[in-house]
């Protein structure tokens, strides 16, 4: 069928809103109208092929829409029910075995390839291939093709173009908060920057009764904004030279779980120095390979835990239907660090985002 989509046609190159050939949907596949799509840093760093990349290609990989068409072998779905597509995940590998499959150990080719697993494309134009599948979904235009595997079935009042938001960066903070650390009513909580995923973990630790919250940012902005979703305390790292000696004032003794979603050494090391013995920081910020960071052993001696987590260590099928139910009932905000744009205006969306000015863009799908 016909559909319109953005193609980006050459590294960094913008996005090319255009009319493409997508494929039926196969035995095990989906036909999806897409509504809405999230834009998360990971399809900007594709767009500049951080990563091996081939083009042209479709991104986008937090797209919420109706389903329009289901493959023969499909019984979870039928057209009509409302979906969030989230991450890929093999299934076969030995993660995928111990049901941790966000650390799946082929998803980087699942989601990067730029095809499905056999080589083959979603899309094409003119009878040339288009690459796509991006995080098996590709979802930056108006209809694509996704896996029921990795289909969210969400209750049909759900607001798909906010719930969009929790395909990639939305589980990732709040998965951290409440899948990873669980923190108790009463415990101390430091989130290091406030962009979509930062802001998401706040709010998961508003729902786990943390207090303090406290959010650091370089931006003024965006921690009103924190402040608006439930920090009681903000630190405006420009201003603030010793973060981790205000953060002691703060919480008294040090925090009891910290975020760090900067993906800047100096900060990570800010967000362990921080913890009291036998806290946590969770690492969320994607650093580029190379990237080194030290930490004085023993801080890390005293009980502290610093670890790495992939997509909020979340099964989406059961964690993004939760989180859905925190958005209706007004525990999850997610709208509030929206901003919307037609499709038409993506390399907006993608400027704004880079500079900042957009936290969480969304792109509305032409119908
Ligand atoms: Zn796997
Ligand atoms: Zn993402």
């Amino acid at each position: 069928m016909k559909i319109t989509a953005a193609v980006v046609h050459e590294r960094s190159g913008s996005f090319s809103v255009e009319e493409l050939d997508l494929c039926d949907p196969r035995e095990d596949e989906l036909l999806v109208e897409v509504v809405a799509s999230g834009m998360c840093a990971t399809d900007l760093h594709g767009r500049d092929a951080y990563y091996p990349t081939k083009f042209p290609k479709v991104f986008g990989h937090e797209g919420a829409g109706i389903v329009r068409g289901v493959g023969s072998s499909v019984t979870e779905f039928k057209p009509g029910d409302h979906v969030v597509m989230a991450y890929p995940w093999c299934g076969e590998c030995p993660n995928c075995k111990a049901h941790r499959q966000s650390y799946c150990l082929r998803a980087f080719d699942l989601k990067m390839n730029g095809t499905r697993t056999d080589g083959s494309t979603l899309h094409s134009k003119n009878g040339k291939p288009v690459y796509s599948a991006f995080f098996q979904q590709s979802s930056f235009g108006n209809f694509t093709i996704a896996n029921e595997r990795f289909a969210v079935k969400v209750r049909n009042d759900a607001p798909l173009e906010n719930v969009c938001a929790l395909a990639c960066g939305g589980q990732t903070g709040a998965g951290a908060v409440l899948n990873v650390v669980k923190p108790k009513s009463g415990e101390s909580f430091v989130v290091f920057g406030v962009g979509a995923v930062g802001l998401s973990g706040l709010m998961a630790a508003r729902i786990a009764g943390c207090d303090p919250i406290i959010a650091v940012d370089l931006h003024e902005p965006r921690l009103a904004l924190a402040r608006e979703l439930g920090a009681t305390h903000t630190i405006n790292h420009k201003e603030q030279s010793d973060v981790v000696s205000e953060i002691r004032n703060i919480t008294g003794e040090g925090a009891r779980f910290t975020l760090e979603t900067s993906a800047l050494p100096a900060v990570f090391r800010e967000a362990v120095d921080c913890l009291l013995p036998g806290g946590t920081c969770v690492l969320l910020g994607s650093a580029r390979k190379g990237t080194d960071v030290t930490f004085e052993m023993p801080v890390l001696q005293n009980g502290r835990t610093v670890r790495g987590v992939i997509q909020g260590d979340s099964v989406p099928k059961e964690f993004i239907p939760l989180l859905v139910d925190h958005i209706i009932g007004g525990r999850f905000p997610v709208e509030k660090m929206i901003t919307f744009y037609p499709l038409a205006d993506i390399n907006r969306a993608a400027a704004e985002s880079s500079a900042g000015k957009a936290i969480k863009p969304v792109l509305r799908m032409p119908r």
